[in-house]
């Protein structure tokens, strides 16, 4: 809807906490600090309506008490992992009517990152936590390999308008891997140039959509036979599925 302002509430080293906001109320998501989205609340006379959570890290979930002792609010986050403060607990195809106005936000569960990661879809924008950054994916902490690669596998297939809204600025390191990855990608190389004078001014590179992800993301990009092949050279031995190239490329990733 066309009166809901998206913004970033910066936290930490580099957590976005993902703001929207219609008329005087406002939303948030993953706030692991109550103390910027306070701020930003009490500056611009916003009333907090609703928190949505996609996992249960520490960066993701640390505000959520004090901000629910001052202001009593649902909090939608994951059925599984029992997150202290979620009070609206949710998995795969729930419906979240989180706020007057908004549209409901359709609950994907993408395992991988946490084995309780959510992602929350509205049908235009998404909010995906540590699963999906620009060039990049999280780290795969809890789940398996296959279970990441199934869980980006679902969010490369929305549409490609959809707006991402990732819980963290990585994109300069992500995208000098992935330019590792695919060096003679000329949408990366762009795109590299575009975050670098992006960040030069302070800017965030998140949102990013999901079109852009699949031409430039490694990750999403596992069935192109450069990724593929890059893949099983750092490997150094054959791969027989797109799972098996991305847990190569995630691996690669983690020692780079
Ligand atoms: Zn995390
Ligand atoms: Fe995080």
């Amino acid at each position: 809807m066309s009166d809901v302002a998206i913004e970033p509430i910066r936290a930490f080293d580099d957590n976005y906490i993902w703001m929207l906001v219609r008329g005087e109320d406002a939303l948030v998501v993953d706030p692991g600090d109550a103390a910027p989205v306070l701020a930003v609340l009490n500056q611009r006379g916003l009333q907090l309506r609703a928190i949505l959570v996609t996992h249960h890290h520490a960066d993701h979930i640390g505000g959520i008490g004090e901000l629910v002792a001052r202001t009593p609010v649902p909090v939608y986050g994951p059925a599984r992992s029992g997150i202290p403060g979620v009070d609206r607990r949710v998995g795969e195809g729930d419906r979240v009517f989180a706020m007057a106005g908004l549209a409901p936000f359709r609950v994907m569960e993408v395992p991988g990152h946490t084995l309780d990661h959510l992602a929350f879809y509205d049908g235009s924008r998404l909010f995906c936590g540590d699963t999906l950054f620009p060039c990049g994916c999280g780290r795969v902490f809890e789940g398996t390999m296959a279970q990441m690669h199934a869980s980006l596998a679902r969010l490369a297939a929305l549409p490609a308008t959809t707006e991402v809204y990732s819980a963290h600025e990585y994109s300069l390191a992500n995208a000098v891997f992935a330019l590792a990855v695919e060096p003679n990608n000329s949408c990366l190389q762009a795109r590299q140039r575009w975050m670098m004078s992006c960040r030069a001014e302070g800017h965030p590179t998140v949102p990013s959509l999901i079109g852009d992800e699949l031409e430039t993301n490694p990750f999403l990009r596992v069935e192109e036979a450069a990724v593929a092949d890059a893949a099983r050279r750092a490997a150094g031995h054959p791969l027989t599925s797109p799972a098996e190239v991305f847990g190569a490329l995630r691996e690669w990733k983690n020692r780079f």
